[in-house]
């Protein structure tokens, strides 16, 4: 038997699966099939890699919408405080940001990857890069090794699958593993892009009327058919030329996706409340009094003392209200349109870009059948799965790497551990194995 464990893949789980692996002394092969490891790990948090997220457990899961529960076994073994430690033992010191983020003092996702891939050299892991896997190999039950694209086999007493989801394929993420997961007996739930911006038909996108303008801590919603909200995101969005985008559309386009499968009619309506801590009758009040003690200003003057220039000029027009119009001539009524036109701006999306453009894959390997505290497989024995490729997935904010990373050690430990108690049992009187 060649290794006692074979990861594969090296993202951030494969990764800490590595070292997982490494230190409970098993002999490990790491197999990349790109020229670099951790290459999305490089490019995550807009080059500063977005490690994890500080926010007590509960509120970790909260933020992993797709199956966060299943991961609170494995917090309670390994936790993002955890992770915290792991890497200020590494020698890359984290600082904590808004919302919990927790980046490198350094600023430098590839200082995350560097420190890694240090780690793997001190634990005598092998590596091979350009090496892709094109099979995991099954005999009696049991996951027994892989076989490269090359045609070459390499047998191990455990495998770790670690090949993440299918989003961003130039980084090597093409969702190699989901047809191993399947030969092995295992779901694999119908993927989706996740984290991706929203695309919309509406005139006012087609035309670019608002393109490139951010809004500031919004609360954007997805409304169910009948107006009510599905979700609401309080944070920033931005109007691209084909839709929307930035954090709050990110976080909705999850359920956009799932609102547009129910849909008849290939739409779904969201919302914007541009001003979410002043109820309606305030801003009415507000926009009153100001009127009234400014008659001569242009409304839209009026309008961008709380909101956007160019936003306030849109949701006037929507209103029926001339821009340029003088504050004095603006009745009670139109007002009030408008007013509701900041609290509840509506518009029509029709779909998202596609799953290779997605930040992070929807779906994947279902974990009804993997074991929440090990991460192995209820079909497979010797096999593991963790990171993307499983039916995890979290909001951009350091959720995904945070997930990666858990499930990767998980994985990685007790790969080892069943391949070395494998290889004791196996192992004659003297210690010599038969089997080899
Ligand atoms: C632009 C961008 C920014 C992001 N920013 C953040 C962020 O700030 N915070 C956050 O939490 N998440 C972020 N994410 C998501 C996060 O990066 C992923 O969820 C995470 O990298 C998944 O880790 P993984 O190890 O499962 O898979 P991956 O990182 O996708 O790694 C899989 C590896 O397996 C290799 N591989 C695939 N097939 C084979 C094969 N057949 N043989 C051998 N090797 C193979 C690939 O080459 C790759 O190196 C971001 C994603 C993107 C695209």
């Amino acid at each position: 038997m060649g290794y006692d464990v074979i990861v594969i893949g090296g993202g951030p789980s494969g990764l800490m699966a590595a070292i997982g692996a490494g230190e409970e002394g098993a002999k490990v092969l790491l197999l990349e099939k790109g020229t670099k490891l951790g290459r999305k790990l490089a490019i995550s948090g807009g080059g500063r890699c977005n490690v994890t997220n500080r926010l007590p457990v509960e509120e970790i899961v909260r933020h992993i919408p797709g199956n966060g529960r299943f991961l609170y076994s494995a917090f309670s073994v390994f936790n993002n405080e955890d992770i915290i430690r792991f890497f200020e033992r590494l020698g890359v010191p984290l600082k904590e940001e808004d919302h919990g983020r927790m980046f490198p003092k350094s600023d430098s996702a590839q200082s995350v990857v560097d420190a890694l891939v240090r780690e793997l050299g001190r634990l005598g892991v092998d590596v091979r890069l350009e090496s892709p896997v094109a099979d995991v190999l099954y005999e009696q039950g049991k996951a027994v090794g892989v076989t490269l694209k090359s045609g070459e086999t390499i047998t191990a007493r455990a495998v770790v699958v670690a090949v993440g989801g299918k989003s961003v394929p130039q980084t090597g993420s093409t969702g190699d593993g989901y047809p191993w997961a399947e030969k092995a007996g295992h779901t694999v739930t119908e993927l989706f892009p996740t984290e991706v911006p929203i695309v919309s038909h509406e005139p006012f996108i087609k035309e670019r009327t608002l393109q490139g303008l951010s809004l500031r801590d919004v609360a954007l919603s997805v409304l169910k058919p009948n107006g009510k909200p599905i979700i609401t995101h309080r944070m920033d969005m931005l109007f691209t030329h084909f839709g929307i985008s930035g954090p709050a559309a990110l976080r909705c386009s999850q359920f956009v996706v799932k609102a547009l499968k129910k849909a008849a009619d290939g739409a779904v309506e969201m919302s914007i409340d541009a001003l979410p801590d002043a109820t309606q009758e305030e801003l009415f009040q507000h926009f009153a009094k100001l009127c009234k003690e400014e008659p001569k200003k242009a409304m839209k003057t009026i309008a961008k003392t709380v909101l956007p220039e160019r936003y306030a000029v849109f949701l006037l027009e929507r209103a029926g209200i001339d821009p340029h119009a003088s504050a004095g001539t603006v009745g009670h009524e139109a007002l009030r349109a408008f007013v509701r036109q900041c609290k509840q701006f509506t518009f029509s999306v029709h779909g998202t870009l596609p799953l290779e453009k997605a930040f992070v894959t929807g779906g994947g390997v279902s974990v009804k059948e993997i074991e929440p505290k090990t991460m192995a497989s209820k079909c497979m024995a010797g096999l593991y799965f963790c990171g993307e490729i499983l039916d995890i997935h979290g909001y951009t904010g350091g959720y995904n790497i945070t997930a990666a990373l858990v499930t990767g050690r998980l994985a990685g430990v007790n790969a080892a551990r069943y391949a070395l108690t494998e290889k004791s049992r196996i192992s004659g009187p003297t210690g010599q194995t038969t089997e080899d």
